[in-house]
């Protein structure tokens, strides 16, 4: 009997191994993985295994198997269920050679020789098998073992009832609290009947608003009949804290069966202020703050609107800031970004336009004059006119920067944003050309030729491009007023475009300047005049000049003296020869930095006037501290001399102080003899106008003009 007591002895040490199971914190298969060992181990045979019901009930598959060393896996891993230990309700026994034709077919499934096969129940379902095989002997059990084999499957059972218990209800419970305090975003779990709270997560616990607000909401949900049915995601926003909710409404069931409602709380206060900002991008310009074309055009069209519905007017004003370049391009973008952030600034400053300032882009902006405050658009307009009438502050320098302005009404001219928009931008395209710094209303009797313009603009482009001999250099006489003499001529640029006929500087130049290309052109004339002063020079007229202009543009580039001086080289003309007419609106920019470019361009040998003297701002203290060469008197003056005295006592003074400083003086337009007379008089030095000659090509020039005696006509 001593196999016997062994086989108790061995019996109770496995036995407690695998009642001990029944405390393990392992998985379900860890553990069953270590009974099946122990379970082989002590009836020696060569397989353990559990198998699970398949959910359609008709196979049985592997769960796990436990493979004694140096043993094969099992033919097979499932079975079909009516095969497999039919009808067992108690553990089944089978040999080869003791068997039923069907338990034989089961086993030859497999490949064994003998089976033991014990049904595990949970909840009171046949669901699983525990079953010991063998595959090379008919093992016959005894009855300790077979009761080994029945306990076993027991406590199996016991595991498998206490797990699936806990991974559907506690298990699953622990899993999903565990996740749901991971979580950032409050949870909070109330039942749907009393609306008590049934969970909270950390974050809910930890933060008072998020528990303040999703109870908040939560009671209004409750609240509404039709709550399922009604809106399940709400924004909220806490004004304590300043934080934006977003929360979430799900009806559920609880682990334990009851109605619950699961609320969840997001802050979305950063999703929330990121879409402000890309709401706030997509209408604001970066640069200045202001409002930018795209909002422009939608509040344009509710302005719009507004005007029709209670039959008033509104106004667009367009403003383009002249010769913005030169800022630019001379000091650099940093101070251009700063100009353009200070002209922001002080155009919503101006009363009744604050909110109502859009940069289209570049340096042109835009204001929206809404019918309520259309009454006071004259006022408006005059108060951003003085905007301009005093410097702007830059580098710790004062800087003039002037505008122009076009403006369009509506609806009577029309009723559509783009073509609003476009009639005040044709308005200010006209009022650049007729010398910028000043407004001009659309009025649709004028034609404002955009088509025109576009046209012009793409044709200079190409002509600057590729057929620069397009632009021809024509010249004026400017003769001694005593001797009569013509000693020097303005050279005075043309355009004879193939595309489009015949123009005069008026008709592009302030076109070149605005789309920059004015430095290309001006380039050209002076070189064509140089080589043409030097040609003259040359044939005997040695002392014979020539006048060229500079536009404020050209000399605001940054390498302007050099590049003149490039030029001045290249053509071989004495420099002495030619003279630089600059405008008094440049002469009226930063004092410094327009001494430092007229003495550089000094130093290379040609002489300066001063062109256009008393149209600008210029005050003739300021003059004075200029190195100025020639004076040249506007025509404006000249136009009604003989009658206005004021005119007379102004060219005298200019005359008198030119004297004073050295400079000498010269008057344009002189159309007929009684102002020649006049201005003889007075005591300027030279005269330039239609009644000596008009401007005229160089043969001509040199046929009728050069060195000669003028009469004048
Ligand atoms: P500006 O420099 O004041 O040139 C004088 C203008 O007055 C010329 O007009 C000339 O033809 C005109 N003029 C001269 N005498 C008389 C007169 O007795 N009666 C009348 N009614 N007009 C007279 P133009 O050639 O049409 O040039 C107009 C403006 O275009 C010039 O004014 C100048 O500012 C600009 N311009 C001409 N050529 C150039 C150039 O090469 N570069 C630049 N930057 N500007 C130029
Ligand atoms: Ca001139
Ligand atoms: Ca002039």
């Amino acid at each position: 009997m001593r196999e016997s007591v062994d086989n108790y002895i061995m019996k109770d040490e496995a036995m407690t191994r695998i009642v001990r199971m029944l405390e393990s914190d392992g998985t379900f298969i860890e553990i069953i993985e270590e009974i099946l060992s122990e379970a082989e181990r002590y009836l020696c045979t060569s397989h353990a295994a559990l198998f699970q019901v398949g959910t359609d009930n008709t196979l049985v598959n592997t769960v796990i198997s436990y493979i004694a060393e140096e043993e094969a896996p099992l033919k097979a891993n499932n079975i079909p269920r009516r095969k497999f230990a039919i009808g067992a309700d108690s553990v089944k026994y089978c040999t080869l050679s003791s068997c039923t034709r069907e338990e034989r077919a089961a086993m030859e499934i497999f490949g064994v020789q003998t089976s033991a096969v014990a049904p595990v129940f949970v909840n009171d379902e046949n669901r699983m098998y525990f079953a010991v095989f063998d595959v090379h002997s008919e093992i016959k059990f005894d009855a300790v073992k077979r009761q080994f084999i029945s306990d076993v499957s027991k406590i199996i059972q016991s595991i498998a009832q206490k797990k699936l218990a806990k991974n559907s209800l506690l298990s699953s419970y622990e899993v999903l609290r565990e996740i749901l305090n991971s979580i950032g975003s409050g949870i909070m779990v109330f039942g749907r009947a009393d609306g008590d709270i049934y969970f909270e997560n950390e974050a809910a616990k930890k933060t008072d608003e998020i528990r303040r607000t999703i109870q908040g909401c939560v009671r209004e949900y409750i609240g509404k009949e039709n709550a399922g049915q009604t809106d399940k995601t709400v924004v909220h926003y806490d004004p304590e804290s300043g934080i934006w909710f977003e929360i979430k409404f799900s009806d559920l069931t609880w682990i334990d069966g009851s109605a619950v409602i699961v609320c969840t709380a997001v802050d979305i206060t950063q999703k929330k202020k990121n879409r402000q900002k890309i709401e706030y991008q997509a209408s604001n310009d970066f640069l200045t703050g202001l409002y930018n074309r795209m909002k422009c055009e939608a509040d344009l069209r509710e302005v719009i609107k507004e005007a029709l519905r209670s039959g008033q007017k509104g106004a667009l004003l367009f403003i383009d800031l002249d010769d913005f370049k030169n800022i630019n391009d001379g000091l650099g973008h940093q101070y251009g970004d700063v100009l353009l952030q200070q002209i922001a600034a002080a155009l919503q400053g101006v009363p009744g336009l604050r909110g109502r300032c859009y940069r289209m882009g570049g340096d042109e902006f835009v204001v929206i004059i809404k019918p309520e405050q259309y009454a006071s658009l004259q006022k408006i307009i005059k108060n951003v006119l003085a905007l301009f009438n005093r410097p702007w502050y830059l580098m710790g320098t004062e800087y003039f920067c002037t505008m122009s302005m076009g403006i369009a009404t509506f609806p009577d001219n029309s009723e559509d944003v783009h073509d609003i928009v476009k009639m005040a931008d044709m308005a200010m395209y006209d009022a650049k050309k007729s010398g910028k710094n000043r407004y001009n209303f659309y009025d649709k009797s004028k034609k404002h030729n955009s088509v025109k313009r576009l046209d012009i603009e793409n044709n200079m482009r190409q002509a600057v491009a590729s057929q620069i001999q397009e632009f021809i250099v024509f010249y004026q006489p400017v003769v001694d007023a005593v001797t009569k003499k013509c000693v020097s001529c303005e050279a005075l640029v043309r355009w004879n475009s193939k595309a489009l006929g015949f123009m005069g500087p008026g008709d592009f130049i302030p076109l070149a300047e605005y789309l920059g290309l004015i430095t290309d052109i001006g380039d050209y004339v002076l070189e064509e005049s140089c080589r043409q002063c030097k040609a003259w020079n040359d044939a005997g007229y040695k002392d014979f000049r020539v006048n060229v202009n500079l536009s404020v543009v050209q000399l605001l580039q940054k390498n302007v003296v050099e590049n003149i001086g490039l030029i001045l080289s290249r053509t071989g003309v004495n420099p002495r020869n030619i003279v630089l007419e600059i405008t008094e609106s440049f002469a009226i920019n930063d004092m410094e930095r327009v001494m430092k470019i007229i003495s550089g361009l000094k130093a290379l040998g040609p002489k300066i006037a001063l062109d256009d003297f008393g149209t600008g701002y210029s005050s003739l203290n300021y003059i004075k501290q200029l190195p100025l060469n020639i004076i040249k008197v506007d025509k404006t003056f000249i136009d009604d001399i003989v009658e206005d005295e004021y005119a007379q006592a102004f060219v005298k003074l200019i005359a008198d102080l030119s004297k004073t400083i050295g400079t000498q003086i010269v008057v344009e337009g002189v159309e007929n003899q009684e102002q020649y007379e006049l201005l003889k008089e007075i005591g300027v030095n030279y005269i330039q106008g239609y009644f000596f000659g008009k401007p005229v090509p160089s043969d001509k020039f040199e046929t009728e003009y050069l060195g000669q005696i003028l009469n004048g006509n």
